[in-house]
């Protein structure tokens, strides 16, 4: 079946063929200067389905994701502080101190979520020698020069700028708060490599003098490393678009002259009451407090699956906790099925298999994909045939289908101790005894349901 992705360069939905036999992607990875919220976990929600999806139509995956420990400065316009030594001095320890702390937190949270975890994870402050080079061969090719701050690359060398999005350079230059540096060939230069101030902490030797790295060059030099000049695929926010992946393509143009990758696909944001969720307006929430509040992280993933990944998504507290539920519902749906006798035909589970398949790689559209589960599920006949179906979309889904639900693992010991009771009066055929129980224990907010492998409870 054929797997259609929407390319941002394109403006339109492409059928997706790869390179080589292998699909090699890159995405851009978190800054860790602050615990990660759940906006950009749908970033990495979305990255997350892309894999699964490829995997399910039976390619091997190269993938690599980096983790920003320096160079991402306050303004994406290279102005202000680096955010991690920001963050350092704030907390008094030192920056790689900081990278570390947040970088492990990022990684069990995307574990909490089951996120499958991309080949390589690689780290910026590890590569200062492949950015060193790849500036250098920037600025050998003449679409790099030096002024007092930094090297800055020369968009007028380009054929083409922007080619991502169609916004006006111009407009852009008019409408910024950002004061003009006089030494910029153009006013959209941007830096690959800033000169470091004495208090500057992180630093590194360079033919340039002590120096720092740009934010965008990280990405070009890692991906290059990893993937070669020219990839398949990569991904991030479409906060990306206008200036991080404009410049990664600047950049690589100028060093391979080449786009570096042939599909470039963007998740739109989460918002909260209408706006962006950031962590510079003050708005998040992270994987933890969804805990607190008793949510299974898992239960964020159905959440985002509930909109297509190129539209925006408001954040609702009543949204989640009804995602939560339908958790528990499709997980205890999984196991009626695991338990049914009924008779399906191969071609009926073909036929829901297939409308599965076409959501998916009609460009990973899983409110339509999961249609077709909750439909699955609630199939009037259970069969087994119809759990291994649901255990195949689940390697697209990620979702513990076969976990036991959250009711059955969460029953007070008092009501354990009533079914027990009664399960004796059952044995003893103490039916009397045994209606009774089953009446406190509803009085109590349970209600019991007798099924062949044993006694089960659900919430009334
Ligand atoms: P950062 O750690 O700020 O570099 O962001 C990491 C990823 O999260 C990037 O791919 C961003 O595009 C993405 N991101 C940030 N905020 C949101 C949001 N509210 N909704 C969706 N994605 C976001
Ligand atoms: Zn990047």
């Amino acid at each position: 079946m054929k797997l259609n992705l929407y390319n941002t360069l394109s403006r339109k939905k492409e059928e997706f063929t790869p390179i080589n036999d292998t699909v090699r992607i890159y995405s851009c990875g978190p800054t860790v200067y602050s615990f990660a919220h759940i906006g950009n976990f749908r970033a990495y929600v979305f990255m997350d389905t892309l894999r699964r999806v490829l995997k399910y139509n039976g390619y091997t995956l190269k993938h690599a994701m980096n983790i920003t420990d320096v160079g991402h400065l306050e303004s994406d316009a290279d102005e202000g502080e680096d955010k991690i030594a920001k963050a350092a001095k704030k907390e008094n320890k030192n920056p790689y101190e900081i990278a570390k702390y947040y970088t492990d937190i990022f990684l069990m949270d995307f574990d909490r979520l089951n996120i499958d975890r991309p080949e390589i994870i690689c780290k910026a402050t590890d590569h200062i020698k492949e950015m060193i080079e790849y500036v250098s061969d920037i600025v050998k090719n003449g679409y790099g020069y030096e002024t007092s701050r930094g090297i800055y690359f020369d968009i007028s060398k380009l054929d083409k700028y922007p080619v991502l999005s169609d916004r006006k350079v111009d407009e852009q230059i008019a409408g910024a708060r950002v004061e003009i540096d006089k030494e910029k060939r153009n006013p959209e230069d941007f830096a690959l490599w800033i000169k470091a101030p004495e208090s500057h902490i992180m630093k590194w030797e360079s033919p340039w003098g002590l120096c720092y790295p740009g934010w965008h060059i990280e990405c070009s030099a890692m991906s290059n490393k990893y993937l070669g000049e020219e990839f398949d695929i990569h991904t991030g926010g479409i906060d990306h678009i206008p200036t991080h992946h404009e410049n990664e393509i600047a950049q690589c143009k100028g060093r391979c002259g080449r786009i570096p990758a042939r599909f470039w696909m963007h998740c739109n944001f989460l918002t909260v009451d209408g706006g962006k969720m950031s962590k510079s307006l003050g708005n998040i929430y992270t994987i933890n407090t969804l805990m607190k509040r008793g949510i299974d992280p898992i239960a964020y993933k159905l959440f985002c699956f509930s909109s297509h990944y190129r539209n925006q998504l408001n954040f609702t507290f009543e949204g989640i906790e009804a995602a939560n539920k339908s958790l528990t519902r499709l997980r205890e749906g999984f196991r009626n099925h695991l338990d049914g006798n009924d008779e399906i035909s191969d071609e009926e589970i073909l036929e829901i298999k297939s409308r599965f398949e076409e959501a998916i790689n009609d460009d990973l559209n899983m409110p339509s994909a999961m249609g077709v589960v909750w439909e699955t599920i609630r199939c009037p006949k259970k069969s087994r045939k119809i759990a291994e179906l649901l255990l195949k979309f689940d390697e697209v889904l990620g979702i513990k289908m076969d976990e036991k639900p959250e009711k059955e693992v969460d029953i007070p010991e008092e009501i354990m101790k009533l079914v027990e009771e009664r399960n004796q009066a059952r044995k003893d055929k103490n039916w009397e005894l045994s209606d009774k129980l089953r009446d406190i224990i509803k009085e109590k907010g349970y209600t019991v349901i007798d099924a062949k492998d044993g006694t089960k409870l659900e919430h009334n």
